[in-house]
């Protein structure tokens, strides 16, 4: 179950799923409760869409604020609707200054560390292994689902971290439904390779088109990895539809701002700076 809550101003959707594990923060964010304005309005968190940078950066200051979480520790991906999983290790560096994050999925077993997917349309996949304390965060656009990159997250759980399909929850977030995604022909043939394809591919009503079903294609796949489907939680809510909550890039008809999907692993409480005023004796 998907239910709305609200933390200062940020209006967010959590999956019951996923709150039910207190050692995870995590939200699939709406678009309210930001400063910017008019196509981006208003928490628009990319600096790509052309919205203002200093508004954007507030915005991600009053993400930090409510979920507690400071700034550095979001990682945002560069997200190119592939199909490359970007794996980080639990200690030690990640990151390199002359390399861009080409991915559209993330896992790992790291404390601390919020891993995002910026969404307007695409699905947002979230997922935690309960008992080892894994985390993955899956940019479910057409071609990556296409591509089946939720499967392909699963098979690496299973294959690098040994998960056991019973302790996998998976929650799949707002995204454009059946009701709004219409494809071509090219588009549609892309996914005829796939298991079960009628379950989520149905001729539109002009000559030519497709409805694809994104969430339900990505839930597919999940279940033809052996993930029951008690085990998957699904939002049944159309970014397009619902443009009074959502970014949409279809709905909008393309100039419009992200939405904020993130996990993480909640750690030991970081060093605590010693400022002066401060209620704790300072260290000698
Ligand atoms: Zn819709």
């Amino acid at each position: 179950m998907f239910h709305l809550s609200k933390t200062h101003s940020i209006q967010y959707y959590e999956s019951s799923f996923l709150s039910g594990c207190d050692f995870l923060t995590h939200a699939f964010c709406t678009r309210l409760g930001g400063i910017s304005e008019e196509d981006y309005d208003s928490l628009n968190i990319s600096f790509r869409e052309g919205d203002l940078e200093s508004r954007v950066l507030q915005n991600w200051n009053r993400l930090a604020m409510a979920f507690a979480v400071p700034l550095d520790n979001f990682l945002t991906l560069n997200q190119v609707h592939g199909d490359d999983i970007f794996v980080i290790k639990p200690y030690g560096d990640y990151l390199s200054a002359d390399k861009t994050l080409d991915y559209d999925a993330m896992v790992t077993p790291r404390q601390n560390l919020a891993i995002c997917i910026k969404t307007a349309d695409c699905v947002p996949v979230l997922m935690v292994d309960r008992a080892q304390k894994i985390i993955a965060a899956v940019h479910a656009g057409w071609k990556s689902t296409a591509a089946g990159i939720s499967a392909k997250v699963i098979r690496l759980l299973f294959e690098r971290y040994n998960s056991d399909p019973q302790d996998l929850l998976i929650a799949i977030g707002p995204s454009i439904g059946p009701c709004c995604f219409e494809v071509d022909e090219e588009a549609a043939e892309s996914f005829r390779a796939q298991e079960d394809c009628e379950l989520f591919l149905s001729p539109g009503e002009k000559k030519k088109k497709w409805m694809v079903d994104l969430p339900e294609a990505n839930r597919r796949q999940l279940i033809n990895c052996g993930i029951h489907e008690d085990n998957i939680d699904l939002a049944n809510l159309c970014t397009s539809c619902r443009q009074d909550l959502f970014f949409s890039h279809r709905g909008s008809g393309g100039i419009t701002g992200r939405q904020l999907n993130f996990i993480m692993l909640k750690g030991e409480a970081p060093c605590r700076v010693m400022t002066i005023g401060d209620d704790y004796p300072r260290i000698q």
